[in-house]
């Protein structure tokens, strides 16, 4: 409660009362006491040391004039003189009426004059009104405070729109002088970025909402044209008509730019400051629609550089960022102002010509990219040479949308590379969809080794009583994008284009090596090694010497490996293939014929091939026990076979049905499912230490 009654006192205002009678206090005390909060002196002396005193600033004196020591106008004296006192307003009063005594006090700053005897209401009504007055002359130096020191600037106009103020910021902000723009319409600040439809909303708004807030475009006087953020407010009179408009603007410059950076980084590769896939789009995009309306052609040219992960790889990705810049920088100069070039990531450009005469302009670019491409770059210490392969599509002739002028031009890319590079092709029909992922299989194939991207796995081979006999050396991909890729998937392909030449190397290296590893352990010292060779990479001239070399290089036993060769071998020059198999196996290596049965089987040829096992084909493993046929055929080969003095392997065993039909026909090694399946080496091990 004393609390509640403590707060409401203090939203009062502090009257300090000075008078030497304590009766004329008295008087003053019951007139203002409700209304007011009341402090007390009997001197000017105590009450210049109350106000000194740094004690709550009262918002009104009333003083009496005639005082022992200090008088009434003395202290008034002392008050306006004192900066922090000035401003209190002072009621003098007096028992002397003379007009002359009056005036000195107003004429020192007193505020007003009361003649004793005083009456209640006239004190009581002002007090009130001097103490208000008091409180609205600060509530405008603040105001004007604010309206000097903003950071804002601000622009006060009359109901007309003429300018009646700014303040320093506003100056500083258009470079236009006070005198300058007084009287004139703000209109002296506008720009030609604006349309007349902004200008109209922010019109209706003001005068619906007597308030509006958005961007606007302003000149300055040196002709600069800058964005504000800007406020407008109207202020009204007591009737309600528009007495000013207030307008408070701050330069959005700086915001804007940095929104403009921003956009710019969503639309640009941040390495080359090319524009990237996204702008592409949206370029290709106009540009179609364009074309299409002036009857012009557009040519995309899908650039990729050739070889480039070896840069990145042997020297380095900082050298490899380097490059892309020069190369972005080389690419920019082929071409004109309103051509564009792109990054679309990595190694791989595009460029878009518009014009009438597309044809013979691409081929003009495309001529002039690949020889500036061919000079060699030098980058810190490094002298490097480079090349592109250009794939090249029209709009309207090859595609008319975006995607499919991108899939053309990508496809017939492919066929400049995979024709060697440091070339460009044109599209034709002829580049089917096929050819394409077809190319593009064998572009990321061509890199898949360089990248260390294959990868065996080993596969366990037993005898007829589940004993590890060897392996089989499985090759996988770790493809970039489709993870785990089988090699029936890429090796037809590698075979087709020569890749398999050196993946084959790379495998029978890796399967050198995993024997010389497998040395040092008792379970797999004794393992043979099978190795799948191709028939491409078998009839190489020097394919024995590469057998010799990596025998030697890595010292193992020849024994220990096998090479699993297929009938396909057989088709051509049976001498030849068996003079190359009798020089490998003098070195002490071991063949085994691969999916047999499959094939043509040519038993005439079969007789006279050195081989040392015949592995039986899945096929007839698969349906041993249902189908008599299989069966029949499997036991004959069986039965040759020993006629040959040839082992026999059954692959793809999944069952012990299986296993057991084979063995009593008379089966000596198993490979399948059942004992394990292609393992990567770390669990093929694990696996076999795990074995009884
Ligand atoms: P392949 O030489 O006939 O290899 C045996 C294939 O049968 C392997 O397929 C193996 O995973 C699979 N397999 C093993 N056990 C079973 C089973 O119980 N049931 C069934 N259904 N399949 C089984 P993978 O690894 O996909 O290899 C496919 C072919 O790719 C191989 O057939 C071989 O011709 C070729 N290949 C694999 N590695 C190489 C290589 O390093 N060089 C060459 N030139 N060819 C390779
Ligand atoms: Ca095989
Ligand atoms: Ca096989």
């Amino acid at each position: 409660m004393i609390n509640a009654i403590q707060e409401m006192q203090r939203d009062k205002p502090l009257i300090l009362l000075v008078d030497d009678l304590p009766a004329n206090l008295h008087v003053m005390i019951a007139a203002l006491k409700a209304d007011f909060r009341l402090k007390t002196a009997t001197s000017g002396v105590s009450a210049m040391a109350l106000l000194d005193g740094g004690a709550e600033c009262p918002k009104l004196l009333i003083v009496d004039v005639r005082m022992p020591g200090m008088s009434g106008i003395d202290m008034l004296r002392r008050m306006r003189a004192a900066p922090h006192l000035c401003d209190i307003p002072v009621i003098l009063v007096s028992a002397d009426a003379s007009e002359q005594f009056q005036t000195t006090g107003l004429d020192l700053g007193a505020d007003d004059y009361l003649v004793k005897p005083i009456f209640r209401d006239t004190l009581i009504i002002r007090a009130r009104n001097l103490i208000q007055r008091s409180e609205e002359r600060d509530k405008l130096r603040l105001a004007g405070h604010v309206f000097d020191f903003s950071g804002e600037a601000i622009m006060v106009t009359d109901a007309n729109n003429d300018i009646v103020d700014v303040n320093a910021a506003f100056i500083k902000l258009t470079g236009y002088s006070k005198a300058e723009v007084l009287g004139r319409n703000p209109r002296l600040l506008a720009s030609s970025r604006n349309t007349r439809e902004h200008f109209r909303l922010m019109w209706d708004t003001i005068n619906a909402d007597g308030y509006w807030q958005g961007e606007l475009w302003q000149t300055r006087k040196d002709g600069s044209v800058h964005p504000k953020f800007m406020t407008v407010s109207v202020v009204r009179d007591r009737n309600g008509e528009i007495e000013y408009f207030l307008t408070n603007s701050v330069d959005i410059s700086e915001y804007k730019e940095s929104e403009r950076r921003i956009a710019h980084l969503a639309h640009h590769d941040v390495l080359t400051g090319l524009p990237n896939r996204l702008h592409l789009q949206i370029y290709l995009d106009q540009s179609i629609l364009i074309a299409r309306r002036m009857g012009e052609q557009l040519a995309v040219m899908f650039l990729d550089l050739d070889r480039f992960k070896n840069v990145n790889d042997t020297l380095g990705h900082p050298v490899g960022d380097e490059l892309l810049i020069e190369v972005a920088a080389r690419l920019k100069s082929c071409i004109r102002d309103y051509d564009v070039v792109a990054r679309l990531g990595g190694d791989e450009f595009v460029v878009i010509l518009r014009g009438a005469e597309i044809l013979s302009d691409a081929i003009a670019v495309a001529k002039k990219l690949n020889h500036r491409l061919s000079q060699p770059f030098v980058i810190g210490a490094h002298t490097l040479r480079l090349s592109a392969s250009i794939g090249i599509a029209l709009y309207p002739d090859n595609a008319l949308t975006i995607d499919d002028l991108m899939k053309n031009a990508d496809t017939s890319m492919y066929f400049a590379k995979s024709d060697g590079g440091n070339a460009f092709r044109f599209f034709s029909p002829a580049m089917d969809l096929g050819a394409h992922e077809k190319l593009k299989m064998e572009s990321q194939l061509y890199e898949a080794i360089e990248r260390h991207e294959f990868e065996l796995h080993y596969q366990l081979q037993v005898d007829q009583h589940g004993r590890p006999r060897g392996a089989e050396a499985l090759i996988r991909w770790h493809h970039p994008e489709d993870g785990m890729v089988g090699p029936d998937q890429f090796i037809p392909l590698a075979e087709e284009s020569g890749l398999i030449l050196p993946i084959g190397h790379w495998v029978l290296e890796q399967a050198c090596a995993r024997i010389r590893a497998w040395q040092g352990d008792a379970r797999t010292c004794t393992l043979v090694l099978a190795v799948n060779v191709s028939a491409r990479q078998f009839r190489q001239p020097d394919f024995a010497l590469q057998v010799r070399a990596a025998v030697q290089r890595h010292g193992i036993d020849p024994a220990l490996l096998k090479l699993e060769i297929t009938e396909s071998l057989l088709l051509k020059k049976v001498d030849e293939v068996v003079a190359i198999i009798a020089e490998i196996k003098a070195l002490g290596v071991g063949f085994s014929l691969d999916d047999f049965g499959a094939g043509y089987s040519c038993l005439q040829y079969l007789k006279r091939l050195p081989l040392d096992q015949i592995k039986i084909d899945r096929s007839f493993v698969r349906d041993l026990a249902t189908n008599d046929s299989d069966k029949a055929i499997v036991r004959t080969i069986i039965a040759m076979a020993a006629n040959m003095k040839m082992a026999v392997i059954a692959e793809g065993v999944e069952t012990e049905e299986q296993r057991r039909i084979l063995l009593a026909i008379g089966c000596s090694d198993f490979q399948g499912y059942l004992f394990g399946c292609p393992l990567p080496v770390a669990a093929f091990e694990a696996a076999l230490a795990m074995a009884p």
